[in-house]
């Protein structure tokens, strides 16, 4: 019996039946075969950041953190294949060494390059798409127990449409071919204004910069306005605000922040001109009830529409807005009570954070949803790489 796991934010525990770790991929195929043969299920695990119960089991869990090379550099069109244990941090160095770079991290670059892609993590920036958009290409261990390698020119764009943004439910990933960008700099500027200024100014930060979010601060009304763009360019000075902080390097180091605090976190993906009136409303609950017992912050990003099937950002450019409450202090309340604002404006939760939709609600988000369901089966029809909150919760098979 493996000991007790526990996610990154310690909301989730769980004892898996047994914690794989294999060294290489022959190690991990006579692993899977040997589950397949007794008739166990298997969860994949990137760096156990998701606070949604993506992989709690009682069979499988299945970690690739020693399957972190790095090859087939091609900076000709600036692709690669990585390990999948890398985490953002490991991968965007090793990267940089080749001079090359994801073009965007979410916040912090401590998940697994494969976990970000898998649930539609992003940054921020409108003519971003978000990480799972860098997926090209991968190795995989199939529901049959045998290794295949899929790519978009061969197996086609909806495939990849389809497996972009799939939780670990097509197979085993271990190795992934990115699409990326010659590696660049960035300049951040952090500045602090008053919350009716941002929501003033919002339509221009957003268009005038590459990376523009802000977090508003509830017990004070302030903002902070995060803008990242190449040296030089976008939004230089705003006179409605204080410069607060400022720094400039590769994109990789300067994009994600270190985080000290723990919390969680519940995010919804809406229409992106939705973005402002379910922010002021949610702004408006959370002074009116919550604001002695929440101290965190609410996070407002922007993200470019895709095409992937199961992506938050799917057909419309997004914007995503995100709770948060530290760690030990209870957050259910609070966030289901401001869900069903997100709710209004058709949000969408994102996959790795806490929310408490059901299937039926979650599927007519969706126009893909059937589609990807269809492909689905066809990847795993004895549903070896699904769980209860899979099954259940989000597809209702
Ligand atoms: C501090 C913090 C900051 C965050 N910031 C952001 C942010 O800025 N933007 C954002 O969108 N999200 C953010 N998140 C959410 C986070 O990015 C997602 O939950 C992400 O999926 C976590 O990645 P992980 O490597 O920990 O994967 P896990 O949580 O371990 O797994 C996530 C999913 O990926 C699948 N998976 C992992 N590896 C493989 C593989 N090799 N093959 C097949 N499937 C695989 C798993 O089965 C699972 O379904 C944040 C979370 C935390 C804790």
């Amino acid at each position: 019996m493996a000991k007790t796991w526990s996610n990154w934010s310690g909301s989730l525990k769980f004892t898996p039946g047994k914690l794989m770790e294999p060294q290489n991929e022959d190690d991990l195929l006579s692993n899977v075969r040997l589950a397949l043969e007794n008739k166990k299920k298997i969860r994949v695990l990137g760096a156990g950041h998701s606070s949604s119960p993506l992989v709690v089991t009682k069979d499988v869990l299945l970690s690739l953190k020693h399957f972190t090379d790095v090859g087939n550099v091609n900076k000709e069109d600036s692709t690669a294949w990585i390990g999948t244990g890398l985490t953002v941090k490991e991968g965007g160095s090793k990267l940089l060494e080749h001079d090359l770079s994801f073009h965007n991290t979410g916040d912090v670059d401590i998940q697994c390059v494969s976990g970000a892609i898998s649930t539609g993590t992003h940054g921020t920036g409108i003519k971003l798409k978000n990480l799972s958009s860098m997926l090209t290409g991968c190795r995989m261990i199939c529901a049959d127990g045998n290794v295949r390698e899929f790519t978009e020119e061969k197996d086609g764009k909806d495939f990849f449409d389809a497996l972009r943004v799939s939780m670990g439910s097509f197979g085993i990933m271990t190795s992934m071919k990115l699409r990326l960008l010659p590696a660049f700099k960035l300049e951040r500027k952090e500045w602090c204004t008053h919350a009716d200024n941002c929501m003033e100014h919002l339509d221009e930060l957003i268009e005038q910069n590459r990376n523009f979010d802000f977090y508003w601060y509830p017990r004070n009304d302030l903002v902070k306005l995060r803008i990242l763009n190449e040296p030089g360019r976008g939004s230089q000075e705003l006179d409605y605000a204080r410069l607060d902080e400022e720094k400039t390097g590769w994109a990789i180091d300067v994009l994600p922040k270190e985080r000290d605090l723990k919390f969680d976190e519940m995010e919804y993906a809406l229409p992106l001109h939705a973005g402002p009136e379910c922010f002021m409303m949610i702004r408006n609950k959370m002074k009116a009830k919550f604001r002695q017992n929440v101290a965190w912050r609410v996070l407002y990003r922007t993200i470019q529409a895709d095409d992937f099937y199961l992506s938050p950002c799917h057909g419309r450019d997004t914007v995503t807005i995100s709770l948060h409450q530290n760690v030990g202090l209870p957050f259910m309340e609070f966030f289901r009570e401001i869900e069903p604002v997100f709710r209004d404006f058709d949000g969408r939760p994102h996959w790795g954070k806490k929310h408490t939709l059901q299937s039926g609600e979650i599927s007519s988000l969706y126009p893909r949803w059937n589609d990807f369901l269809e492909l689905r089966k066809e990847m795993d029809p004895e549903e070896v790489f699904l769980n209860d909150h899979l099954k259940q919760q989000i597809f209702n098979i």
